[in-house]
């Protein structure tokens, strides 16, 4: 028997319009056509999962709280739209940060897979049947060190940037320019066996 497939999606860069340290819900801007694509992911039975780095509370820079609240404003801006997520896991530490309640060499800070093993153990999700999008290097590295069927990067947020220094072994499976683009990416690549 089988888990369910699932798409781990990194946030910042990938869902929203954003590369700082979000800290405040006003701040919340979708990236075009994301939230249409969650739906079509939806849609076609891949659960939605967010996997995310969010050290700007072990930088000291917003509070758990503060976090929760953006994340809120994340799920409600989506609802708006008629889509959502199933689930969001987040890693707020940072080695060496000045808080050293979060000063931890944790599993869970991509690129380590920490983030995405747990939620496929809470959820499960065979990641074998899974994909990573994300933006940054750290993605697509957390994708493999987890066993995901693929590791996909999109040229929104550090993405461009991403892509000409991902190269051999390090390449990602695919490079989309958006999220947007990822439902059909997966209805080819993914297209169930026919028989
Ligand atoms: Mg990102």
């Amino acid at each position: 028997m089988s888990g369910k497939r699932a798409v781990l999606l990194d946030r910042d860069g990938t869902i929203l319009d954003q590369d700082g340290y979000l800290g405040d819900p006003a701040g919340v801007r979708l990236l075009p056509g994301a939230a249409a694509a969650l739906k079509a992911l939806a849609a076609a039975g891949w659960e939605r999962i967010v996997v995310s780095n969010q050290s700007g509370v072990a930088r000291g820079l917003f509070t758990v709280e503060q976090y929760a609240r953006v994340e809120e404003a994340v799920r409600a801006a989506l609802r708006g739209e008629g889509a959502d997520l199933e689930a969001v896991y987040v890693c707020h530490h940072l080695p060496g940060a000045p808080d050293l309640r979060w000063s931890v060499a944790c599993d869970c800070r991509k690129p380590r897979p920490g983030l995405l093993l747990r939620a496929a153990a809470e959820r499960g999700i065979d990641l074998a049947r899974s994909v990573l999008v994300g933006d940054a290097a750290r993605d697509i590295e957390a994708g493999r060190a987890a066993g995901a069927a693929a590791s996909v990067l999109v040229r929104t947020g550090k993405g461009r940037a991403t892509e000409r220094l991902l190269a051999g072994d390090a390449a990602p499976d695919a490079v989309l320019d958006s999220l947007a683009d990822l439902p059909a990416w997966l209805a080819v690549r993914f297209r169930p066996a026919t028989g």
